[in-house]
């Protein structure tokens, strides 16, 4: 699934509607969709954009986990510790 569906965070947050609930909100998320593999073609996946959505934060948090996204993009490691 990561391999066609890219989501990414949006440095500054612009007020349209969401794709995912059609509220009018800040979109904080804008998601890639990449080509799956077509037959007889020659293309790979991931080769071309054939698509995007326009997520808010509420909707773009919980599409990141239903993708098992493995941190939500607004998320960074500051440290980590070995027991
Ligand atoms: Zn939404």
């Amino acid at each position: 699934m990561k391999d066609v569906i890219e989501i990414k965070l949006v440095k500054f947050p612009s007020l349209h509607k969401c794709n995912c609930c059609n509220r009018v909100k800040d979109i904080y998320y804008k998601v890639l969709i990449y080509n799956a593999k077509t037959e007889g073609r020659y293309e790979e996946i991931g080769d071309y954009i054939v698509g995007d959505l326009d997520f808010c934060k509420t909707c773009g948090d919980n599409f990141a986990v239903a993708i098992k996204a493995e941190t939500p993009p607004d998320e960074k490691t500051i440290k980590t510790f070995k027991f």
